[in-house]
């Protein structure tokens, strides 16, 4: 076991890691192996934790990684406001403010491209010290592997104080009994993100949005404290809750409602764990009751339990596009907000995909 050196200046003790991602991507294990990779492998202390909502697949995860000299003790174990590398596990969640709060002079940041790198233009912020690009869905499904991996080894390149070696290590210990069969590709994951994460050459100002010192949510974030904390020392921004956008947590799927079919049986209601559903009263079959007026995409971070519950399919999956039906994205009326709250959700709440008008034509409709 070897005895990594932490890039730490003087007067810092950690070495701090934050990632963002979505529930299903794998960033929870991720942090763990992390954790427990400075232990067993760099002779480091470490701490790891996640922080998730109230259903783990779509909804935003964060996990916090201290690494220090194994002669300190890990005293601290709030999240990691300044981290000295951030990592994006999808360019998406960029669209999310909060993702870059405390990005300074000392963090490296790294995006996992969905798309273009030319699509995070503008979205990194400036002043850091480099942001780095890795093709992170495509290089996991090439490999049969999965996003966490391959972000894993673009982490050891970048981290630069853990071989590749010792990473391979902590994979097969965590993932190599429970799942031999899978451990391969897992490895290739690995190694391809260790060998194909890219930096930002030029300048990222090219990309960048503002300077350091204005980083969205940077504010907010550091400058908490006993005087300025919230109430009660709650926590305004936890993963997933009804003044939160959701939107950038969907993996490119959304449940698409097909009004007629809809029994108003209310089982999508009590599934969705995020209010996304508008139930006002009306009538239905002669009767009055809380009939269904549609969803506010706003909230709904792609899950897809509501689908799964519906008896009629009168909820099906649809890809995220232009949506025909605009009268079924309804605006929670419930939240006081100014009308402009919406804007930051996007084309994203319109939706139409060719599942949809397959259902559409099952169902007898014109489409
Ligand atoms: S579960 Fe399906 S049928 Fe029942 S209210 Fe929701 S959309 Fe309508
Ligand atoms: S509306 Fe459906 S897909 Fe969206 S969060 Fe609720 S249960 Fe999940």
């Amino acid at each position: 076991m070897g005895k990594a050196k932490l890039p730490v200046n003087g007067s810092s003790e950690y070495y701090e890691i934050r990632l963002e991602s979505i529930g299903g991507l794998g960033a929870n294990l991720c942090g763990k192996m992390l954790g427990e990779l400075g232990v067993k492998y760099l002779g480091l202390n470490s701490s790891s934790f996640s922080s998730y909502g109230s259903e783990k697949t779509g909804t935003p995860v964060k996990g916090f990684i201290r690494y220090c000299d194994k002669d300190r003790e890990i005293r601290v174990h709030s999240p990691v406001i300044s981290p000295n590398l951030l990592v994006v596990f999808h360019q998406a969640l960029l669209k999310d403010e909060s993702v870059l709060a405390g990005c300074g002079e000392n963090t490296e940041i790294i995006v996992g491209l969905d798309g273009g790198v030319n699509e995070i233009s503008g979205q990194i912020p400036g002043g850091i010290k480099a942001c780095y690009v890795i093709n992170a869905q495509q290089i996991a499904m090439e490999t049969h592997s999965r996003i966490n991996v391959v972000m894993l080894g673009a982490m050891a390149k970048v981290m630069g104080f853990m071989e590749l070696e010792d990473v391979n290590q902590i994979c097969g210990d965590t993932l190599g009994k429970k799942y031999p069969d899978a451990l391969q590709g897992n490895l290739e994951g690995i190694r391809r993100g260790y060998e194909e994460i890219k930096e930002l050459t030029g300048s990222v100002s090219e990309f960048a949005k503002g300077t350091a010192e204005k980083a969205p949510g940077r504010e907010t974030a550091s400058g908490w404290g006993y005087a300025t904390a919230p109430e009660g020392g709650i926590n305004p921004r936890f993963g997933s809750s009804v003044v939160s956008d959701l939107s950038p947590s969907r993996q490119g799927y959304i449940p698409l409602f097909i009004k007629e079919r809809c029994i108003n049986c209310g089982l999508c209601d009590s599934t969705c764990p995020d209010m996304v559903f508008q139930f006002v009263p009306g009538k239905y079959k002669d009767k009055e009751m809380m009939v269904n007026k549609g969803l506010d995409y706003y909230h709904c971070k792609g899950c897809l339990r509501c689908v799964e519950v519906c008896p009629v399919n009168a909820l099906v999956r649809g890809l995220e596009a232009e949506h025909p039906h605009k009268e079924y994205f309804l605006p929670n009326k419930d939240l006081v907000r100014t009308p402009d709250y919406y804007l930051k959700t996007g084309a994203d709440g319109y939706v139409t995909s060719e599942s949809y008008l397959t259902e559409k034509r099952m169902g007898g409709g014109e489409v």
